[in-house]
C-alpha cells in the first residue's frame, strides 16, 4: 500500500476531492501527520468516520521499520530502515549547535558510479517515493519528540542522486517545508547533486529557496572524469555555466563540496586550479575529510595538507570551510552501513 506521506498538500486536496471532501480536510490531515505525528488514521478524531475508513483502505502511514541503529560518541546516529518491499535505506541524524540535522536517502542504491563512494557499490534498484523520504524524517522526529526537540535542518545527501529522482525529491521538500506541516525552512533544506545539468536547469527555473550543493571533488575534467563518470556526460564547463545561470537568476549562493583524498585531489596545484574555477562566483567550498571505505584504495588527506589546501583557497579569494568529521567511529560514509548489512545478509 502507498504511504500518505507521499502527498503534498495540493496532492492531498485532489485525493480528497475524489471523496467529495473539502480542501480544508487536507490541512487537518497534515496537522495530524506532521504536527501531532500520529501513525494511524483512527487517531484523526476530527475527520468523519467514513473518511477514516476510506483513507485506511487506501494508504499506510509509516512505511519504515528500523532494523539497526548505531550511535557515535559525538551523538551522530545512523539508522538502517527496511521498506515495505524488503529493501533497506540509511538515514543519519547529526546534532549541531544550530539544531538537529537529518541526512536522507533518495534511491535504493545509486547509478552514478563515483569511484570513492560506498553507495555506488550497489547499483540503483529503484527510486524512493516522496513518502519514503518523508518517512525517514518522521521516524526520527517521533524519537526526538521524547526530547522535545525537532528536526530543523535537512540535507539530501544520503544514498542516491536527488536529480535522478527529481519529482519525488521536490515533492518531499515541499511536504516537509509546508507551513501546515513540519515547516522546515526552505533555507534549511539542502539538495546535493553530483552535477546532472538538466536537473540543475529545472531547479533553477523553479526558483526554489532550497539550498543547492554541488559535489565537485576535482578542479578539471581529466581528474573529475576519472573519479566521477557523470563528468563525461556533463563536463565542468557545462556544469559551471548551468550554475552561473542558476545563481544569477535566483541570487543564491552555491556550495561546492570537495572531499580531500590523499594524493588524488589535494595538491597545491589542485587548490589553485579550484580557486581559479570558482573565484568570482557567489559560492563557497566545503572541504570534507574523505571517509575511508574498505572496498576502495582511497585514503583521507592528512590534516596538514587539508589546512594548507584551505589556506590556498582563502588566499586566492575563495571562501571555504574545513568540515570536521561526524560519526567517525561508526559506518558513517554514505552507504557503508547498508553495504555491510547486505554483505551479512548474503553471507559474505
Ligand atoms: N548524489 C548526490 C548526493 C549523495 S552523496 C551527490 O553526489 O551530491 C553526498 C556527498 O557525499 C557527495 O558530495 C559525495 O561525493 C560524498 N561522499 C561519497 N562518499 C564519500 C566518502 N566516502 N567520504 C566522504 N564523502 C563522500
Amino acid at each position: 500500500m502507498e504511504t500518505i506521506y507521499s502527498y503534498t498538500l495540493q496532492g492531498l486536496e485532489n485525493v480528497l476531492a475524489e471523496y467529495g471532501q473539502k480542501p480544508y480536510r487536507a490541512k487537518q490531515i497534515f496537522s495530524w501527520l506532521y504536527r501531532k505525528h500520529v501513525l494511524s488514521f483512527a487517531e484523526m478524531t476530527d475527520l468523519p468516520a467514513a473518511l477514516i475508513d476510506q483513507l485506511s483502505e487506501r494508504f499506510t502511514i509509516m512505511p519504515l521499520r528500523m532494523i539497526e541503529k548505531q550511535v557515535a560518541k559525538d551523538g551522530t546516529a545512523k539508522y538502517l530502515f527496511e521498506l515495505q518491499d524488503g529493501s533497506s535505506v540509511e538515514t543519519v541524524l547529526m546534532h549541531f549547535n544550530f539544531g538537529e540535522s537529518v541526512c536522507v536517502t533518495t534511491q535504493i542504491g545509486c547509478s552514478m558510479g563515483c569511484r570513492f563512494c560506498a553507495s555506488g557499490l550497489l547499483k540503483k534498484q529503484r527510486d524512493l517515493s516522496a513518502g519514503e523520504i518523508v518517512a525517514q524524517i518522521m521516524y526520527i522526529q517521533r524519537e526526538l519528540d521524547e526530547q522535545d526537540t525537532r528536526v530543523n535542518n535537512v540535507v539530501v545527501m544520503g544514498t542516491g542522486e536527488p536529480f535522478d529522482n527529481y519529482d519525488n525529491v521536490l515533492d518531499f521538500c515541499s511536504i516537509i517545508n509546508s507551513d501546515h506541516g513540519l515547516a522546515v525552512g526552505a533555507r534549511h533544506i539542502t539538495i546535493s547533486t553530483c552535477g546532472l545539468v538538466p536537473g540543475i536547469d529545472r531547479f533553477a527555473e523553479g526558483h526554489y529557496q532550497y539550498n543547492l550543493a554541488i559535489s565537485l571533488h576535482a578542479p578539471n575534467n581529466e581528474l573529475r572524469s576519472s573519479l566521477m563518470p557523470v563528468n563525461k556526460a556533463y563536463p565542468i564547463e557545462e556544469l559551471m555555466s548551468a550554475l552561473k545561470r542558476y545563481s544569477t537568476d535566483n541570487h543564491r549562493k552555491i556550495t561546492f563540496e570537495y572531499i580531500l583524498i590523499k594524493g588524488v585531489n589535494d595538491s597545491d596545484r589542485d587548490a589553485v586550479e579550484l580557486a581559479e574555477l570558482i573565484r568570482g562566483m557567489n559560492a563557497y567550498v566545503n572541504l570534507i575529510p574523505y571517509n575511508e571505505v574498505e572496498e576502495n584504495p582511497f585514503r583521507t588527506s592528512d590534516e596538514k595538507t587539508s589546512l594548507h589546501f584551505y589556506d590556498v583557497l582563502m588566499k586566492h579569494g575563495v571562501k571555504a570551510t574545513l568540515r570536521s568529521k561526524h560519526g567517525d567511529d561508526i559506518d558513517a560514509a554514505c552507504g557503508q552501513l547498508r553495504a555491510r548489512h547486505e554483505r551479512n545478509r548474503n553471507g559474505g
